[in-house]
């Protein structure tokens, strides 16, 4: 028997191609495509206005890889976090966060992340594997239809586990597929990429014909600070990245945004706010400040309102458009940073000590 081929792995033309090598008209795969990915049908049976006899042919030659719910929990502010499983048992989350003030799908990337900032749960289980980009984008079939939303208007953002930048051809197959008319149609405005700043990739998406927001995880505004709170920095250095930035082709009106996690003592002070707006100048900057969550075994600790609040008024006083992020989901773990899954949790925790004499 030979292998099936994963439909939702593939884009129109591709499966255009695959149907007409198999002796099917191609407009068969504009039909397909919007069963699959604007209805969100897992099944060939469902999908009524093709003839029986080709429903059959096309089980017997592909199959529609969709991740697994298998378990949802939801937060008193409304926010749900989804744990899915995939084809080969490994574990994602993907969070919905209501009224922000759109509705916004956070998805994963990778299973785990590579990057290791200091203050990141998910960074603790180290990269396990890219997702393809038909789990990254399955991850919105999956939670549209959970929630009933696929008739709905959404954002998306990939904040989730991963680093983006880091499986870059997944991705953007990925948001190729979202934003295609015959699918979900999510336009590249109504996605914003975050990353860490994998230089040579965060390039090549400068030259894409179709470009996500961007918002990079800055949290430093020293070369040295940020060595050890993101250790990408250590071969992508800040100044590399701020100039990278600076030559990225920002839309009119747009601006890329700039998160920054704050940890009390470590980044916080009235002298890093300072040094954060010297450094974006000339760039069509926001800031975005992340106040930490906090979470066993993150050796940070969250600042005081008084001293985020501190920090934005003087980024704002020096003319920088400033917001501070209201964590969603904290209850139920699904804010940012904590995206992780139970099996790493406990070995996380056990793997401590190691973190702690580092
Ligand atoms: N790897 C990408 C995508 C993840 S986005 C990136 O780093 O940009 C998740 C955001 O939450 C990042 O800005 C990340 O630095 C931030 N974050 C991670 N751990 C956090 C924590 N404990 N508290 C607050 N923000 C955190």
């Amino acid at each position: 028997m030979f292998n099936r081929h994963d439909l939702a792995e593939m884009e129109l033309g591709e499966l255009e191609q695959a149907l007409e090598s198999m002796g099917h008209p191609r407009f068969h795969a504009r039909q397909l495509y919007q069963w699959v990915h604007k209805r969100g049908v897992t099944e060939f049976a469902g999908m009524t206005d093709l003839g029986r006899d080709l429903r059959q042919g096309l089980a017997e030659a592909f199959t529609i890889g969709t991740p697994e719910v298998v378990r949802r929990d939801t937060s008193t502010d409304g926010t749900s976090k989804f744990l899915m499983r995939l084809e080969d048992g490994q574990l994602i989350e993907s969070v919905f966060i209501p009224d922000t003030p759109s509705n916004t799908f956070c998805l994963s990337t990778q299973v785990g992340c590579a990057m290791k900032c200091g203050f990141c749960l998910t960074g603790r289980m180290g990269i396990i594997r890219n997702l393809t980009a038909g789990e990254i984008a399955g991850q919105v079939r999956v939670l549209a239809r959970a929630l009933d939303m696929l008739q709905s208007r959404f954002n998306i953002v990939l904040m989730g586990m991963g680093e983006p930048l880091h499986n870059y051809d997944a991705v953007m197959k990925a948001l190729r597929t979202l934003g295609d008319e015959h699918g979900l149609a999510v336009g590249p405005r109504r996605v914003t990429l975050s990353t860490v700043g994998v230089l040579p990739n965060l390039e090549r998406l400068a030259t894409e014909p179709l470009m996500p927001n961007l918002a990079i995880s800055l949290h430093a505004t020293t070369e040295e600070q940020r060595d050890l709170l993101v250790p990408i920095n250590r071969r992508y250095g800040l100044q590399e990245l701020l100039d990278a930035c600076r030559r990225f082709p920002v839309k009119r009106r747009e601006r890329i945004t700039f998160e920054y996690v704050m940890l009390a003592g470590v980044n916080d002070t009235d002298e890093d706010a300072r040094r954060l707006v010297r450094l974006l100048h000339g760039i069509k900057a926001k800031v975005n400040l992340l106040p930490l969550n906090e979470a066993a075994g993150i050796l940070y600790e969250r600042p005081s309102a008084a001293r985020v609040n501190r920090f934005a008024q003087i980024v704002a006083e020096r003319g920088l458009v400033v917001s501070v992020r209201k964590s969603r989901g904290r209850d139920i773990r699904a804010a940012c940073g904590q995206p992780i899954t139970e099996s790493a949790r406990e070995k996380s925790a056990a793997q401590r000590p190691a973190v702690l004499l580092r």
